[in-house]
């Protein structure tokens, strides 16, 4: 009989390790797998039982320095865990890990506060999910809880162009009505890169 995949604080791939700070989300999006009940990425299971603590996702990690990076990823919105993602940031850099966030990029949107500046000296790339290359595809895909997220999205990634080292926003090929050439162009005019994911590939 399979075993169960193991649940997950952490998880390692691709010569990295990913952090699960939680699964609660600002967004709904239509393709996410755990609205199909698929919690399991790269053999990992990512439902929580709890939201982790800073001192248990430390030694989870164990030696930082072992991974090219340190991803706060999910299966959920790492923002929504601010405390704990500044405060094992702070720690990991002071190891000196690089240290990326993986972001739905309405942090700035949800709180009323630019955050950027938080993540400054903490984050050395930031990697946002645009999704889309105009507000209405973005809502169909996304279903963001208000109107606005989207123009939130471009202008957390300038903002965060500012003070951070690396500004990646990601696009899903194959994802309906995505233009991709159009979304590098958003991506170019802010003068940040743009990586093209494919659908059901998390991190
Ligand atoms: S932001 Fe990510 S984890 Fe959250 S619903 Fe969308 S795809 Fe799923």
């Amino acid at each position: 009989m399979p075993s169960s995949p193991p649940r997950a604080l952490t998880y390692r791939a691709h010569g990295n390790c990913y952090l699960n700070l939680t699964n609660r989300c600002t967004l709904r999006c239509g393709f996410c797998p755990k609205f199909r009940k698929d919690w399991v990425v790269d053999g990992y299971d990512l439902r929580l039982s709890h939201e982790p603590e800073a001192e248990e996702l430390l030694a989870a990690i164990g030696n930082p320095r072992a991974f090219q990076e340190v991803v706060f990823c999910g299966l959920g919105e790492p923002t929504l865990h601010w405390s704990v993602l500044l405060e094992v940031a702070d720690r990991l850099r002071a190891a000196g890990a690089a240290v990326r966030l993986n972001t739905d990029g309405l942090a700035s949107w949800r709180t009323g506060r630019n955050v950027t500046p938080e993540l400054a000296g903490r984050i050395d790339t930031v990697s946002i999910s645009l999704n889309a290359q105009g507000e209405a595809v973005y809502n169909r895909h996304c279903r963001p809880p208000a109107e606005g997220a989207f123009p939130a999205v471009l202008e957390f990634a300038s903002r965060a162009r500012e003070r951070l080292p690396r500004v990646i926003l990601t696009a899903i090929e194959g994802l309906e009505g995505v233009d991709i050439p159009a979304c590098r162009a958003l991506a170019d005019e802010r003068r940040v890169e743009l990586r093209v994911r494919r659908l059901d590939r998390v991190g």
